[in-house]
């Protein structure tokens, strides 16, 4: 018995021993890091990120295979905690969402009707796709069919629609599309991207400056989620307010249905969703990238240095803005009137944006407070340029010195800031000029009581720059027009003040390099209009008397226009740290084109202040169009009525500077945006319009 125990214990203490060797020998040393990352994931298992459940997708992780937002299930938080762990860049933390680019589908003419394969991989294989259209979706459900998280399910109109709250990210749609309609991004690779000619792309949606996704946001609202619509919007255009009200939409001259009908009212659809959430009461929350920590100083707070600013903090940037005024908003503020752009309009659609964490310097000056080399001294990693253009071209006659005569940005900016926004004005006063400045100088003046009201202008109304919907207005305002007149001389009481202004008449010869019939004038025509007050506004150019102390002015790239040379993809400047958009670029332009302008600007800056190469997107299309979206016609239109901008009557407007456009009811929002055919480069929807509104 004893002996029996002795053999067990001595048993027991051999394997012991070489247990303890062994644990010795074999030992593994796993990186603590494991557990921790492991830890943050969410423990489900599912195989979605590519690795055999959370235990490998961790080892992945810590061995650098796999970025911290690898777990499809689990939240950014998650994503943040696990950067945390390994001391990465945050940055790559924002969960990756699914994007169906193609609302096309059933409405695409068939090609050939076939049984077999039912699947988009076997039908785009053996017949490059069923339907005429060869760059929208086959609609037959392979993306829904990969999904193992139920996010995607076959909408009504035979295309795929993604449910946010239930998408991982996981890519299993993206791989099955065999179309490449599906794609699997972050927010900020969203913001990033930009219309290309391989896109799926309606044509007012190519035509927009800010390529603003239109027939998304107008078949939101007709869903009624006004939420969804403005966060649309939001995605490429952070000043809907403004250009719900000012924007002279060149979206809808390329809408379709205007070929067969009237054009879709798509800006007063955008302005009908942004006041909707200006009176709601709440502000839609907007989404921002995980911080950086790198700075971006942007000079001038107008669209274009707002909406870089927007982006560039979206991106989960630092920006902050040096603006020479009290109050951002640049021309929109100081330039377009209260009565088309109230002050509390703006002040609530900025105070958004910088609620997001963008700070402001107001009242600093470019040149006189600060230099570009002192922002970089600061250690700005980046800088952008949007002081647009402020400076007044002058007429260059005899007489412009006279008391009586100033200038429209002066006139407008003098106005903007005075109480209760009145200046002294003449009894009967001349504008020239045919832009959207002197229509607001002739509308304020009216409503400031000058009792006749001129614009001067040397070519004829069809070739007047201002937006149309100014220039009716001002007609039905009572302002008289004298066209085919160019100034030759103001005209002294003998007192100093303005007695008169002399012009030429003029007759239209051959089209110059703007297109436009060049005016000749007509010798002997001398006319004299009987005035006490000129205003001229015949365009502005960037005012750039600050290059002069800049230290590196001589690899500052100038133009003869006095804009800032840039390259016009990327808008970065012949310094590679300079950045540049709005009109201080492109010389008088209109807001949405500096908003557009601002959103390239930040891209090339993310991609600058990064470390990636700074490059345009490739096949871009700016303005050009597809040709394929350019129908000559569009069978099965039921004519209906495009909804009219509500107005203040005449009488009442001209009295105050009340907001003179009203915005659309929500039962005309419906109707109007039951209109839209929702249109992608080959097909549309006829069969989606409001048959009791026709
Ligand atoms: C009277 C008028 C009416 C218009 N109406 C319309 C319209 O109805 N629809 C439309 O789409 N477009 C309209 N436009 C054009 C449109 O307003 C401009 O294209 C747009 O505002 C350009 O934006 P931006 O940011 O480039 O420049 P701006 O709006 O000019 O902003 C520039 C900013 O830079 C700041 N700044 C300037 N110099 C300095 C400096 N040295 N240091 C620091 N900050 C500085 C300014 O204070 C300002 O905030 C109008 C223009 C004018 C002049």
């Amino acid at each position: 018995m004893t002996i029996a125990i002795l053999v067990m214990l001595g048993i027991g203490a051999t394997c012991g021993i070489i247990l303890s060797v062994a644990s010795k020998v074999f030992y593994v040393w796993e990186d603590p890091r494991i557990a921790e990352v492991e830890y943050f994931m969410a423990g489900a298992n599912c195989g979605g990120c590519g690795f055999a459940g959370c235990g490998a997708a961790a080892v992945g992780v810590v061995e650098g295979k796999a970025g911290p937002g690898v777990c499809v299930v689990a939240d950014a938080e998650a994503a943040i905690n696990i950067a945390g762990v390994m001391g990465v860049d945050p940055g790559t933390a924002e969960p990756l969402k699914s994007l169906n680019s193609c609302s096309g589908g059933d409405r695409a003419d068939d090609k050939f009707i076939y049984n077999g394969a039912m699947t988009c991989a076997a039908m785009t294989a053996l017949y490059g796709g069923q339907r005429v259209c060869s760059i929208g979706c086959m609609g037959m459900g392979d993306c829904v069919k990969s999904c193992q998280f139920d996010a995607i399910h076959m909408g009504p109109q035979g295309f795929p629609v993604i449910d946010e709250f239930k998408c991982v990210g996981c890519g299993a749609c993206e791989t099955a599309c065999p179309k490449g309609l599906i794609s699997v991004k972050t927010m900020s690779q969203r913001l990033l991207v930009f219309n290309q000619e391989d896109h799926a792309l309606a044509p007012c949606q190519q035509t927009c400056p800010a390529e603003i996704d239109i027939p998304k946001y107008i078949r939101l609202i007709k869903e009624g989620d006004y939420e969804g619509a403005v966060n649309t919007i939001r995605e490429r255009n952070p000043l809907l307010l403004s250009c719900g009200r000012v924007c002279p939409h060149p979206c809808e001259d390329f809408c379709r249905r205007g070929i067969e009908d009237e054009a879709v009212s798509i800006n007063q659809l955008k302005r009908f969703v942004a006041d909707y959430e200006m009176n709601s009461g709440r502000r839609y929350p907007i989404a921002c990238a995980p911080d950086t920590g790198k700075k971006v100083a942007i000079i001038g707070g107008g669209p274009a240095g707002v909406s870089c600013a927007y982006f560039l903090r979206r991106l989960g940037h630092h920006p902050t803005i040096y603006d020479a005024m009290p109050k951002l908003g640049g021309i929109t503020r100081y330039g377009i009137p209260e009565y088309r752009l109230p002050d509390k309009v703006l002040d609530w659609e900025i105070e958004g944006i910088l609620n997001l964490g963008i700070d402001v310097h107001y009242n600093t000056r470019l040149g006189e407070d600060f230099t570009i080399q002192s922002l970089r001294d600061e250690g700005y990693d980046a800088i952008f340029m949007g002081i647009g253009a402020w400076k007044d071209y002058t007429l260059g006659i005899k007489g412009e010195d006279l008391n009586g005569i100033t200038q429209g940005i002066n006139f407008l900016s003098t106005m903007a800031v005075a109480p209760d926004k009145k200046v002294p004005v003449g009894k009967r006063a001349a504008v020239v000029g045919g832009g959207n400045s002197a229509i607001d100088c002739v509308r304020s003046l009216l409503r400031l009581g000058c009792e006749e009201v001129y614009i001067v202008y040397r070519r004829t109304r069809k070739e007047m720059p201002a937006n149309e919907v100014e220039i009716v207005a001002s007609e039905h305002e009572g302002i008289k027009f004298q066209f085919l007149a160019a100034p030759t001389r103001v005209i002294d009481d003998g007192q100093g003040n303005v007695k008169g202004l002399e012009y030429l008449q003029m007759k239209l010869g051959e089209p110059d390099a703007s297109g436009r019939r060049r005016p000749v004038p007509i010798e002997g025509s001398e006319t004299i209009l009987d005035v006490d007050m000129v205003i001229s506004a015949i365009s502005q150019q960037p005012d750039i008397g600050f290059m002069e102390g800049e230290p590196d002015k001589e690899n500052i790239t100038i133009t003869r226009w006095k804009t800032f040379d840039n390259d016009p993809e990327t808008l970065q400047c012949s310094v590679p740290y300079l950045f540049t958009g709005g009109d201080v670029a492109t010389g008088p332009s209109l807001v949405v084109d500096a908003i557009g302008g601002g959103r390239r600007a930040a891209r090339s800056i993310h991609q600058y202040i990064t470390g990636e190469e700074i490059k345009g997107s490739p096949k871009s299309l700016l303005k050009r169009h597809i040709p394929e979206s350019l129908f000559e016609t569009v069978p099965g239109v039921v004519k209906s009525k495009r909804t009219p901008m509500p107005e203040l009557p005449v009488a009442e407007r001209i009295e105050s500077m009340i907001e003179v456009d009203l915005v659309i009811t929500e039962a005309d929002a419906k109707h109007e945006s039951s209109r839209c055919l929702d249109c992608c480069r080959l097909c549309y929807n006829p069969d989606q319009q409001d048959q009791n509104a026709a």
